[in-house]
């Protein structure tokens, strides 16, 4: 027994040491890998469930790690958040998004707003508004070009300031999105409190699994609360038909999803455009 126990150990030594060498290698290499142009900005599209029209796309960002190859948002926004590179990232993310945005609206001659995620580190910094404002002024296009999405959970704590500034945000006509709603713990004090937009369904929500029928009930009730609030709900996660039409048949008009659409390089984006518009 004593053998088998030491060799679990072993394993688990292993591995534990295995990912804090990855994250290490991670922060050793995140402020060349910005410099070097390895973060990109993919998209991915936001549909009119009813039409199939493009209504927007939101902004994500892709990692390509010069030893790991393309890594997810999940193994490095959690530790960008704790080290505070997340400001950095992130604003990197919004000036490569306007740029887009400006370069788009000329081609077109309009275009759909593209909404960036604002994490919760950023609403700290207290030139964030400012900052944006010269973003969208130095791109030639109005705030309301630009969305924001701010994770639900970002308010549950110390809500004060964090409301001082969403309000000023969207006071200055940037649009609000609350992200993730229902996801974890949440509270439908919020949705009375935040001056917000448009509101994202968690895609919790559509998973199949344990409780189903309740979460269904329960998105049910969310988007006819948020309807009567004038709030827009754009159902994130949408995969199938049947997802499709069910939140259709619950009144939901917006969806995200890779039934329409994976993330997706801006060459990409603007050969699913052209399909689209054919
Ligand atoms: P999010 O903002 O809620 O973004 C939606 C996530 O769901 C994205 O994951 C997207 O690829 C994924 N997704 C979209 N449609 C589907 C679908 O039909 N099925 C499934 N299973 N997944 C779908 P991604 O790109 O891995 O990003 C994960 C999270 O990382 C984001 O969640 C966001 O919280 C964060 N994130 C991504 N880019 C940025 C960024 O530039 N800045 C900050 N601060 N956070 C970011
Ligand atoms: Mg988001
Ligand atoms: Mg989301
Ligand atoms: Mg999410």
């Amino acid at each position: 027994i004593k053998g088998i126990y030491d060799r679990e150990m072993a394993f688990y030594d292993d591995s534990l040491r295995e990912k804090m060498m990855r994250e290490q290698k991670i922060i050793d290499t995140m402020e060349e890998s910005l410099q070097q142009g390895n973060f990109q900005v993919f998209l991915q599209p936001k549909v009119e469930i009813g039409t199939g029209k493009l209504i927007g796309a939101e902004a994500l960002v892709r990692w390509d790690h010069p030893e790991y190859g393309m890594i997810s948002p999940a193994d490095f926004i959690p530790l960008f958040e704790k080290n505070d590179f997340i400001y950095n990232l992130d604003r990197f993310m919004w000036d490569k998004t306007c740029q887009i945005i400006e370069m788009w609206k000329n081609k077109f001659g309009s275009f759909v707003p593209i909404s960036v995620n604002v994490s919760r580190k950023d609403l700290y910094h207290g030139d964030l508004p400012d900052v944006l404002t010269k973003l969208t002024a130095n791109y030639h296009l109005n705030p309301s070009d630009l969305h924001l999405e701010i994770t639900e959970s970002a308010y549950v704590a110390d809500s004060h300031q964090l409301l001082a500034v969403i309000g000023q945000l969207k006071q200055i006509g940037f649009v609000i999105e609350m992200d993730d709603f229902g996801k974890g713990y949440s509270s439908l004090n919020t949705l009375s409190e935040l001056p917000i937009d448009i509101l994202k369904l968690d895609m919790e929500f559509l998973k199949p699994g344990k409780n189903i029928m309740r979460r269904r009930e329960i998105m049910r009730l969310v988007i006819d609360l948020a309807t009567r609030l004038k709030l827009q709900v754009i159902a994130e996660g949408v995969e199938t038909e049947e997802q499709r039409d069910l939140l259709k048949g619950m009144g939901c008009k917006y969806a995200q999803g890779y039934l329409y659409g994976k993330p997706m390089h801006r060459e990409a984006f603007l050969r699913y455009l052209t399909g689209i518009y054919a």
